[in-house]
């Protein structure tokens, strides 16, 4: 089943293709992949679309936790498997990430998301002692891997929803670099790559989606090349007694992130680490997230809180255009404290 977020993915596709267009006629092509509904546009051969989508369809046969023939599923049953090139590229990056993030990001949140009902769509809220026992378990230290062997402990599974899209933005990229293609708009489903330069010259304007509205959008972001990952509370939740829980996990308690962010924007040329962080630094909160991109360079971000309050980083905050009819505060983030 497609996520909320799909019907936005595709209108989004639409606005990129409509403002991507050039003298040039792109190849398009859109496709079901990793949940979401994706959307190619490239300028260049339809050799180089069907590329990346088979290289995108190959990556989710592989990555999908949920699908019993992926190799990640046979990890997580198995505790112990020798894996492909893919699936130890991507963990090795990932540990490094939980690392870096320091926990915000734990790929061994599985079992929380399987307890939550977050897969299935059975929606529960697990008591309090399962909760500690779930949250016991988070701990991404506790993945080896060896080369090729990857091994996790007994209560121990993975999930790398939250950096597959990434990674498969990056290794687009890399296809896109080897071909001839002049530029590309790939519409991952929350997850935009950018590449090349447009035929007209004109620089990418990427929307940013409206959690209250996800098929619109709040604002606009010019863009050069690079990766712009969104993650939001509205992709994926439930409501139980009037509470809204999401599918964002503190690795911490085992539990939906309940601060008062809407959604975050990463936008940084690394596509794995923009979408691990989108997921971390939503986590994280506005004060931890602000104090993480003063102590770290190489990304930028727009976070919107619950009283439509906009943040906007300053690497960004002049190539951001509010849309009409949002009066939303904006309020820029500078490198330094003061
Ligand atoms: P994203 O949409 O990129 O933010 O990824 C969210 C997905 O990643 C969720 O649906 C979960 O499968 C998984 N996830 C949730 N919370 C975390 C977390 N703190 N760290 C790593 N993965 C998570
Ligand atoms: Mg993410």
């Amino acid at each position: 089943m497609l996520k909320k977020g799909a019907v936005c993915a595709v209108i989004l596709s639409l606005i990129l293709t409509v403002t991507a267009c050039g003298s040039t006629k792109p190849v398009t092509s859109s496709f079901e992949a990793m949940d979401t509904l994706m959307s190619l546009t490239v300028y260049g051969d339809e050799s180089i679309c069907d590329a990346i989508e088979n290289r995108i369809l190959t990556l989710d046969e592989t990555l999908d936790a949920t699908d019993e023939n992926s190799e990640l599923y046979r990890l997580n049953t198995k505790k112990s498997a020798t894996v492909s090139t893919d699936t130890a590229d991507l963990l090795s990056r990932s540990l490094q990430l939980c690392k870096e993030l320091d926990g915000s990001f734990d790929i061994t949140v599985y079992p929380a998301v399987l307890a939550w009902g977050f897969t299935t769509g059975e929606y529960r809220v697990p008591d309090d002692s399962e909760l500690k026992t779930l949250a016991e378990n988070i701990d991404y230290t506790a993945v080896s891997l060896d080369g090729d062997t990857a091994s996790i402990p007994e209560n121990v599974m993975l999930d790398l929803g939250a950096v597959a899209k990434g990674y498969a933005a990056d290794e687009s990229l890399n296809i896109l670099q080897d071909s001839p293609a002049q530029a590309a708009v790939l519409n991952l489903g929350g997850t935009v790559c950018l590449y090349g330069k447009k035929p007209d010259g004109t620089r990418f304007k990427v929307g940013i989606a409206d959690p209250e509205n996800p098929a619109g959008y709040f604002g606009y972001l010019s863009c050069g090349e690079g990766v712009v990952a969104t993650s939001g509370g509205y992709e994926r939740y439930f409501e139980k007694d009037g509470v809204t829980y999401i599918h964002i996990l503190d690795p911490a308690a085992a539990k939906p992130v309940n601060n008062n962010i809407r959604s975050v924007t990463i936008v940084c040329d690394d596509g794995t680490k923009a979408d691990a962080m989108s997921t971390a630094l939503f986590v994280m909160g506005l004060d931890k997230a602000t104090g993480y991109y003063q102590n770290h360079d190489g990304f930028d971000f727009i976070i919107l809180t619950d009283d439509n309050k906009l943040y906007i980083t300053e690497g960004i905050y002049n190539d951001f255009t509010l849309a009409d009819g949002y009066d939303f505060t904006i309020e820029k983030v500078g490198k330094s404290s003061d």
